[in-house]
């Protein structure tokens, strides 16, 4: 059977804003839309040549990606041009000229059915204002306040413990109330790995750790203080009613890739304290994503967005969707892309986890697995219905 979702609209549940591009170049727009493929601070900081040689290098791997390779297909079947990179920047520039600048981001969203964006304003940084990324994208937008972005600015002052316990639950209780975010984001995977006791949780530690990294006697406090202010997010957030995003599995080349599984939170979520905190594992821990969709199944207030997997992960958009699904209830599956840099691999993310969507659904259809109704609603909730559930969205 054949399920059309042309229709359907859709809520990317993780995704970053990006600065106003108005005209780029074939390599910029390479750079800013490429996931991987090294940076030139990658060899730099290492003191390794950023000469002509290496920046082409650099060009070349990030446009051999079947990612990079897929987004510029897509592309030019909606610019109506040659799938060369050239020719579509030069076709995206031209139309950005034409239609201006926020009617042509709107116009990508639209045509993928994208109405929502959960958006973690805490990468790129220097952060984007909301209300500016609001303003010239006319899309509409649900933002996501990401803890590491107040830990280094804590981290940075002369305070003691009292002062910085209470400058975090304040900012952090003004974001989600006055400042109107919907939830908290945490990429502790990137520092200190997901292996959070939940004992952790106990003021004393933090109390412990910050005076040990105050006067230089460390060790292990910073995972110590960074534990504290994860269990103290997920407190806040349950405080606050919204849930609390999780970065798992892969990543840039900073992520902590051998403490990124989500496995390694099970005692935490399944602690009675953090029971009831609705907890969504960013990228649905891929390449560990199989083992996130037991999760889903055995704890109840667990979800796992599809983000990264799709679209970065090229063809395997729907062996990854497939293996989430073989534990994970349809009702805790949503779909996300992790989008950055400029509208159009939103657009092309969009158009891929539908046709994901429908691949994987249509297979257990014809397998008898599921009705060809119970698909089609399937279909609403994953591309969705669930993240607006999750996030009140009405
Ligand atoms: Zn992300």
């Amino acid at each position: 059977m054949k399920l059309d979702l042309s229709q359907l609209p859709v809520v990317d549940v993780h995704c970053h804003p990006y600065t106003r591009k108005e005209k780029l170049t074939a390599n910029e727009f390479t750079d800013v839309t490429a996931f991987g493929g090294g940076s030139t601070q990658y060899l730099s900081e290492a003191g390794l040549p950023v000469d002509d040689a290496a920046l082409a290098r650099l060009q070349r791997s990030k446009r051999d990606t079947v990612y990079f390779r897929n987004l510029i297909h897509r592309l030019a079947d909606l610019f109506d041009c040659e799938p060369d990179v050239e020719q579509v920047v030069a076709a995206r520039n031209r139309a950005v000229a034409a239609e201006g600048y926020t009617a042509y981001n709107t116009r990508l969203f639209q045509s993928a059915g994208v109405t929502t964006l959960v958006m973690d304003f805490g990468y790129p940084v220097p952060n984007i204002p909301v209300a500016r990324f609001r303003a010239e994208t006319g899309v509409e937008i649900a933002p996501i306040y990401r803890i590491e972005v107040l830990i280094a600015e804590l981290l940075k002052l002369d305070i003691g413990w009292s002062e910085c316990r209470r400058r975090f639950d304040d900012t952090l209780g003004d974001a989600l109330g006055r400042q109107g975010f919907r939830g908290l984001k945490s990429i502790i995977a990137y520092r200190t790995g997901l292996d959070i006791s939940p004992l952790s949780r106990n003021p004393d530690q933090g109390m412990q750790a910050w005076e040990a990294i105050q006067r230089g006697t460390g060790g292990g406090a910073m995972k110590k203080l960074r534990d504290y202010f994860f269990c103290r997010s997920m407190e806040l957030c349950m405080e606050h009613a919204v849930p609390m995003q999780v970065h798992t599995g892969m990543g840039d080349w900073q992520v902590q890739l051998t403490a990124c599984r989500p496995a390694l939170l099970m005692d935490l979520l399944r602690f009675p304290t953090f029971r009831g905190c609705h907890v969504l594992l960013v990228h649905t821990g891929y390449p560990y994503h199989a083992e996130a969709g037991y999760m889903a199944n055995v704890l109840p207030n667990l979800w796992c967005d599809l983000s990264e997997g799709i679209p970065f992960a090229g063809q395997a958009a729907k062996r990854i969707l497939a293996e989430l699904l073989e534990m994970a209830p349809l009702s805790r599956v949503c779909y996300g892309s992790d989008a950055f840099g400029s509208a159009e691999p939103f657009h092309v993310s969009a158009r891929l986890g539908k046709q994901a969507v429908a691949q994987v659904l249509e297979s257990l259809v014809d397998d008898g697995m599921l009705s060809a109704a119970e698909a089609q609603t399937a279909a609403g909730l994953i591309l969705a219905q669930n993240a607006r559930e999750l996030y009140s969205l009405i």
